[in-house]
């Protein structure tokens, strides 16, 4: 049986809410509103990953789909030397994948089951799981072919984390919904895309929001073992920190 492993975020308070990080084996959801981290934290977890168990990594390399083209090997590079590994080859273990529409999406998730199958990957990201169905199912009439596909999408994500011992990091965005299900809802009326499909397919979920000044806050909103209860964290060149 395989054994699961936990990865460290960056942040010892984030990871302490945690229960000492994201989990390999389930599907984490990271939502919030826009330039609240959601990016920063997926290009730090490429590099822990990659860190030795006794910095909080899993020795192992990561796979990367963008939805959004945000991106940037150069944040790798610069979180790479905050942990003292070589820059270039922080890059080279990351598998990037660029898609420009859901179909895409799809098609390099099931690509990636031949990288997986090397039991050489620990992480993946997809940044950000809903954008391109809410491009691509816009009209009206779509959301239960939306959800749909989307379900199927979500299955195979869960059905890799599993297989392949893998934490999936899935980023989302809010919805401004003045009248959200108060089940999802955060403190500010606001509510992560892709319905209960996606609540029901994320084994955690976090809430990062804007705190005072350059702080930012995470709270753990949905997870089996921890309590709801919140975390501070920064951003810094060199990643998601304290
Ligand atoms: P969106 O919803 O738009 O995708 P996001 O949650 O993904 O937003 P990020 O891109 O992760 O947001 O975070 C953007 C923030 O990260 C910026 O506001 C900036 O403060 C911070 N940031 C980015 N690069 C650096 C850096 N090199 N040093 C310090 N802070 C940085
Ligand atoms: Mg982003």
């Amino acid at each position: 049986r395989k054994k699961c492993i936990r990865i460290s975020t960056g942040s010892k308070q984030l990871d302490a809410a945690l229960n000492g990080g994201f989990q390999t084996m389930s599907i984490n959801e990271v939502y919030g509103e826009f330039r609240c981290g959601k990016t920063q934290l997926a290009h730090t977890m490429a590099v822990i990953t990659q860190l030795p168990r006794e910095m909080g990594g899993a020795e192992g390399k990561v796979a990367y789909i963008d939805t959004e083209g945000t991106f940037r090997p150069e944040r790798i590079m610069e979180i790479a030397e905050r942990f003292g590994v070589d820059p270039d080859q922080a890059c080279e273990n990351i598998a990037y994948a660029r898609a420009q529409n859901t179909e895409m999406q799809a098609e390099l998730l099931d690509g990636l089951a031949a990288n997986f199958a090397t039991n050489e990957y620990r992480l993946l990201v997809i940044d950000s799981v809903m954008s391109l169905y809410r491009t691509d199912y816009s009209g009206r009439g779509e959301l239960s072919e939306r959800q749909q596909v989307l379900g199927q999408f979500l299955r195979r994500a869960t059905q890799m984390a599993e297989e392949f011992n893998l934490v999936v990091l899935m980023t989302n965005q809010v919805m401004s919904d003045p009248g959200a299900s108060a089940l999802f809802a955060g403190a500010d009326g606001r509510k992560p895309a892709g319905g209960h499909i996606l609540a029901h397919a994320s084994t955690t979920r976090l809430l990062l929001r804007k705190g005072r000044g350059e702080e930012r806050v995470a709270k753990i909103v949905d997870s089996p073992d921890c309590p709801e209860r919140e975390a501070t964290y920064i951003i810094t060149t060199g990643g998601i920190t304290d």
